[in-house]
């Protein structure tokens, strides 16, 4: 799935695998959780993303290709979400996936305006990672409903960061778009609008494109 941030990428894909019975694989995820566990390669990965800076495409393949070839991924499938970003990412997943490539690409497509509105009144949950925002906060003083921890800002949901990523979005990861259209694997999905609408749209989309 292909689309700006804060276009709800990690909630719809998350439905998706869940439906489909098969892996879920964010690489923002992957790199959040490195980041928490604190090791060499989170405090290294940490400072691109507090900047809003993309990982450099080396880090990404190596943590991506060692999750593919595990066995769920290889037998099973998997949705990945927030991957790939660049071109040289496009293609290592092409090579990856030879001879086929990817089966669809989703380009959930939602405007700059609203991206920018949900990226600056998102919070997280630093315990489950739960999505609220300053419209819809949890129950009680800012923590989580589902787990209890607290619930915060993402360090990359700054004005600064935000217009950082949404600008690489456009140089960078926005031609991909037509490059898979090209490929005839592309799907774009309106996704400003009920979530649940979103993703019946979808489950359509990946059910024909089985
Ligand atoms: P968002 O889409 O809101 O930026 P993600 O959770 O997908 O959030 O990613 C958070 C950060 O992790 C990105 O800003 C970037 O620094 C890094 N990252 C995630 N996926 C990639 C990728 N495929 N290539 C390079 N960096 C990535
Ligand atoms: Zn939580």
């Amino acid at each position: 799935m292909i689309g700006k941030q804060g276009a709800g990428k990690g909630t719809q894909c998350s439905k998706l695998a869940a439906a489909l019975g098969i892996a879920h694989i964010s690489t923002g995820d992957m790199l959040r959780s490195a980041v928490k566990a604190g090791t060499e390669f989170g405090i290294m990965a940490n400072e691109y993303m507090e900047r809003g800076d993309l990982v450099p495409d080396e880090v990404i393949l190596g943590i991506v290709e060692e999750r593919l070839v595990q066995a769920d991924c290889r037998d099973v499938g998997f949705v990945l979400d927030g991957f790939p970003r660049t071109w040289a990412q496009a293609i290592a997943l092409d090579d990856l996936l030879a001879p086929d490539g990817v089966k669809l690409v989703i380009n959930l497509d939602v405007p700059t305006e609203v991206v920018l509105d949900r990226l600056s009144s998102r919070r997280v949950c630093t315990g489950c990672g739960r999505t609220y925002s300053i419209y819809k906060p949890p129950s009680s003083d800012w923590t989580c409903d589902d787990c209890g921890h607290e619930v915060i800002q993402r360090a990359d949901d700054t004005p600064e960061a935000i217009s950082r990523r949404l600008a690489l979005y456009d140089e960078v990861t926005s031609p991909l778009i037509s490059w898979y259209e090209a490929k005839g694997k592309l799907v774009t999905i309106p996704g400003d609008r009920d979530f649940n609408d979103v993703a019946a749209e979808i489950a359509v989309a990946v059910d024909s494109a089985k």
